[in-house]
């Protein structure tokens, strides 16, 4: 296949601009490879249907959706049991732009989505040391429920840094103060984006920790300190950036083909 130049490729009247300014990086997963420059860029010479590869993307996609809605139930409870208010989100204390230009690095929200990375890395390692994949392969239904915790930790690990990496950006953004010119008082924050990916990185991190659960019911327990950290920090996010959740991102958030 000839090898198309850049002009040719963004003439796609298809592709959507600015898609990639607010995705979460992870292609191999998107539902929207065919209306994407970068993608388009980076696979010139790749030979298989983007739309049949969006279509499975969409659907796994969907599936962690609806986990998420039945786990948000069981959080609360679980919240309950270990006394835990997730109520509760610490009002952060005024201070100067440039002193919080400063700390976005020391951030209690860039803390605890670090905290959280961390804590994934130790049960991941901890888990690895004491299972023996092998002995999952027994039964048809077991390699069912080992394919389910493979795609639950590829979900987690693909989000487990770009929750922090996210939120500071977000941090940094708001921040910089360029967002609070009035000229631009009616754009899109783009903090607002970027907290959007963060929160979108905890949704499916928590759907895919539950998917775990079913997959391992004897980790249960281990589990579920992981998943009130994360919401703990979904809370918090949404409070810092109350926007956020409203960022229309392109492509992702947009009903494709409606009139602007
Ligand atoms: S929009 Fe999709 S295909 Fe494009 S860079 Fe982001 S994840 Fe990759």
């Amino acid at each position: 296949m000839r090898r198309r130049s850049l002009t040719e490729l963004a003439s796609n009247p298809d592709l959507i601009s600015g898609i990639y300014n607010y995705c979460d990086r992870w292609c191999e997963r998107c539902p929207l490879t065919s209306r994407c420059l970068v993608y388009a860029t980076e696979q010139v010479d790749h030979h298989n249907s983007q739309e049949s590869h969006d279509v499975r993307n969409e659907a796994f996609w969907r599936r962690l959706t609806s986990v998420l809605v039945d786990t948000q139930e069981m959080i609360n409870e679980w919240a309950k049991e270990a006394g835990i208010d997730l109520c509760h989100v610490p009002e952060e204390e005024p201070r100067s732009r440039k002193r919080r230009r400063q700390l976005v690095d020391n951030h209690p929200l860039t803390r605890a989505g670090k905290k959280y990375a961390n804590a994934a890395s130790d049960w991941f390692r901890e888990f690895d040391q004491t299972i023996e994949i092998s002995d999952l392969r027994a039964t048809d239904a077991d390699r069912e429920q080992l394919e389910q915790f493979e795609d639950a930790r590829e979900v987690i690990q693909w989000y487990q840094y770009q929750i922090a990496v996210k939120t500071m950006r977000a941090l940094s953004c708001r921040t910089d103060g360029w967002e609070d010119e009035p000229e631009l008082a009616d754009f899109p924050k783009d903090s607002d984006g970027s907290a959007k990916v963060a929160l979108i990185g905890i949704d499916r991190s928590i759907a895919a920790w539950r998917l775990v659960q079913l997959s391992l019911p004897d980790r249960i327990d281990s589990t579920v300190p992981l998943i009130l950290q994360l919401e703990r920090l979904r809370k918090r996010v949404e409070n810092s950036f109350p926007e956020a959740r409203d960022f229309v991102r392109p492509g992702f958030d947009e009903v494709i083909g409606a009139p602007n």
